[in-house]
């Protein structure tokens, strides 16, 4: 495996900006100003180190919070390399093959926005590892803790001899943590994205016709494409019909009652994630309806009409 330990620092604007991506329009999460990476064995060894500043084209101010954090300063991004040239150099670094791992979920999605917008492949790296998942496998997360990069550097008594926020040291504490990991089996083990789509759907024991949808641009599929929306009895296999009220479970969960014409009321289940920073992935599912879920999804059905009428109204007045 050719694995890539990674960090970025990235620069933010005043406002949102957005792109448009295969039709749908997306807000960038941030600029890239600076990569830092180590290339690492099986044992954790560094074999090989990586780092670039780089020169941002959209969000050119520094912004000052991000400045004071990782002590760089307007004049390094001014000095940096061109976003493209910087970026192609750490594509050809890493290679083709490469498998990056970070410290949480929000680098691998930044990368792949700022891939797209200088023109290369964002569909690279196909694969990439939450190393905090294989971390909170062998140390569980107690009350209080932080998970923050440092607080686990902290807690792993790891010295500190670096600042935090410079991306290639960051890198580098996240190997240094890798080393007091099994590292290699947590990556073996490491789920799928679909696995980990359906984890994240968390359906309930008696759920059916569990499914996948990846590659989605619209964040609304989940009620306005057939393909997803279209869901069979699981007793019977006649349509179901949807309810017209979805209720949001979550951050990104949504469902319905949908009822069979025969069997009776199942709940229709949805749960997005945009992984990758570009495109919605969703896992659907059929729960069957007991008096308790029933009893929640009406009082939170009520409670969302009512918000709705409320909204109307406000609407109407002004
Ligand atoms: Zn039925």
């Amino acid at each position: 495996m050719n694995l890539i330990v990674f960090d970025l620092e990235w620069n933010i604007g005043w406002q949102p900006w957005t792109f448009r991506y295969q039709g749908a329009e997306l807000t960038l999460r941030g600029e890239i100003i600076q990569i830092g990476a180590a290339r690492i064995n099986e044992r954790g060894d560094v074999l090989d180190t990586f780092e670039v500043n780089l020169k941002p084209r959209i969000f050119r101010k520094l912004q000052k919070h991000i400045a004071q954090v990782t002590g760089l300063s307007q004049g390094d991004l001014d000095a940096g390399l061109p976003m493209r040239e910087g970026l192609r150099r750490f594509v050809e670094w890493a290679g083709p093959d490469a498998e990056l791992a970070e410290w949480g979920m929000d680098d691998v999605p930044v990368l792949k926005q700022n891939l797209f917008l200088v023109g290369l492949d964002e569909q690279w790296p196909a694969r990439w590892y939450d190393l905090q998942r294989i971390f909170l496998q062998s140390y569980p997360r107690q009350e209080g803790e932080g998970m923050t990069l440092k607080s686990v550097v902290e807690r792993l008594g790891i010295p500190q001899d670096e600042p935090f926020h410079n991306a290639l040291d960051d890198a580098l504490y996240t190997v240094k943590i890798c080393r007091q990991l099994p590292l290699w089996d947590g990556l073996a083990a490491y789920p799928t994205d679909d696995e980990l789509l359906v984890e994240a759907l968390n359906p309930s024991s008696g759920a059916v016709d569990i499914q996948i949808f990846n590659g989605l641009m619209d964040h609304d599929a989940y009620k306005n494409d057939p393909t997803l929306s279209r869901v069979a009895c699981p007793v019977c296999g006649k349509p179901l019909a949807h309810d017209e009220v979805w209720l949001k479970r979550g951050n990104t969960g949504y469902y319905t009652m949908s009822r069979c014409a025969v069997c009776g009321p199942w709940f229709t289940r949805f749960k997005l994630s945009r992984r990758d920073g570009l495109c919605w992935n969703f896992a659907r599912c059929t729960e069957p309806v007991t008096p308790e879920t029933e009893a929640r999804w009406n009082k939170q059905r009520s409670a969302a009409i009512e918000r709705m009428k409320r909204k109307a109204e406000k609407a109407a007045q002004e």
